[in-house]
């Protein structure tokens, strides 16, 4: 399949870049239909192909709840439709390339997508739950210096199709009765910078005649795109996670260059506006490195930071990535960096690393390779 793609502005003032928007339709004019919201579907089959909404609410179930491989096999879905779509769309998909499993039960997902790049997604049980950690993006432009997917750049974005068949080919694969509860855009990529195509995947995977998980259930992870944080809450009602990593402008410049474009006082301000339902707060996460982040004026600073923001503090030690100088704290000063909070009547907790042998661990994805405890299977 040969594309066109449109050229990206590029971010921060740096030199273009061969980021790329894969367009909605291929060069023969076929439209990826699973890139379309249901109310985008129906629309395409009553205007395009003359068809009803009741066989355009077939096609989306085919889709979705079946998770049809191929427009020749769409359950539920008669000849004469199909035979349209074979000429008007065209169905994008994920490879797997490889499924690894972490001692602790994380298991990670390489994919493989149609113009040969791959993304991730990691699949963690904790406490009852299971939660899909998944990509926005092939790379990502943030730059931020601790964290590996940073290295590679963007390659591209993602299509909606790419974002929401990451939860459902996973949910394919997993024994009888087991579902996936929770859904976190923390894998590769910066989820706002992609906000267009990460609406219309999440709209799929909250639809009941979809993936049918709940908008309470979804948590949005950003650096901390300020002015893009009105857009996304008026267009889903999904929880938000900050990144702030850093208590003041100058320490976070030197981890999160996006600092440069936007300030902590604009990011903390458009958080003061966030809307949020009855009960619910936003969750900052803060990588912690030692000796730069973790002293208990950056604590104070933080604290002043969170203030008017009903907020949920993560503490994330970091994890250590090749190439760099930076290192987690010992364990005993985050857990009294998490104590002064707690006192102070800050809800904080401190993140497990998890799948760290199988480098699936926050701001390890796009490592190449794993360490020989990691039991690889390769998909067949
Ligand atoms: N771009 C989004 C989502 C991806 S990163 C964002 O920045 O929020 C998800 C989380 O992992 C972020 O909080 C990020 O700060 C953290 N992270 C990145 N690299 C890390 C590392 N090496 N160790 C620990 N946390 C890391």
């Amino acid at each position: 399949m040969s594309e066109t793609h449109a050229p990206e502005e590029p971010f921060l003032g740096a030199a273009p870049r061969p980021a790329l928007r894969p367009p909605a339709r291929d060069a023969e004019g076929r439209i990826d239909l699973r890139s379309l919201e249901r109310a985008e579907l129906e629309r395409f089959l009553v205007d395009e192909l003359e068809e009803t909404p009741g066989r355009a609410l077939r096609v989306f179930k085919a889709l979705w709840q079946h998770g049809a491989t191929s427009i020749e096999d769409l359950p539920g879905v008669g000849k004469s439709v199909r035979a349209k779509l074979a000429k008007r769309a065209f169905l994008s998909e994920l490879v797997p390339a490889t499924v690894q499993h972490s001692e602790d039960g994380t298991t990670k997902y390489l994919w493989r997508l149609a113009d040969g790049y791959t993304i991730e997604s990691v699949l963690i049980p904790d406490d009852g739950r299971l939660t899909l950690c998944m990509s926005s993006q092939v790379g990502c432009a943030m730059a931020c210096s601790f964290c590996l997917t940073g290295d590679m750049g963007l390659k591209r974005h993602l299509r909606p199709s790419e974002i929401a068949l990451q939860p459902l080919r996973v949910a394919q694969g997993l024994p009888k009765g087991v579902r996936i509860t929770n859904l976190v855009l923390m894998g590769m990529g910066e989820p706002l910078h992609n906000l267009d195509n990460l609406v219309t995947a999440l709209r799929i995977c909250m639809d009941d005649h979809g993936l049918n998980l709940s908008h309470r259930k979804i948590t949005v992870s950003t650096v901390g795109l300020a002015p893009q944080l009105a857009e996304l809450a008026a267009r889903l009602p999904v929880n938000l996670a900050v990144s702030i990593n850093a208590s003041h402008d100058a320490q976070r410049k030197q981890i999160m260059p996006i600092t440069r474009k936007h300030s902590l006082a604009e990011l903390m301000e458009a958080c003061r506006r966030f809307p949020l339902d009855r009960g619910r707060r936003i969750t900052f996460e803060y990588v912690m490195f030692d000796g730069f982040n973790d002293t208990e004026a950056d604590a104070e600073r933080l604290l002043a930071l969170l203030e008017g923001v009903p907020s949920k503090l993560n503490l994330i030690p970091y994890n250590p990535n090749p190439d760099r100088a930076l290192m987690p704290p010992p364990m005993e000063r985050v857990r009294a960096f998490q104590h002064w909070f707690v006192t102070r009547g800050v809800a904080c907790s401190v993140r497990s690393t998890r799948g760290q042998d199988i480098s699936a661990a926050c701001g390890q994805l796009g490592k190449a390779g794993a360490p020989k405890a990691a039991r690889d299977i390769v998909a067949g």
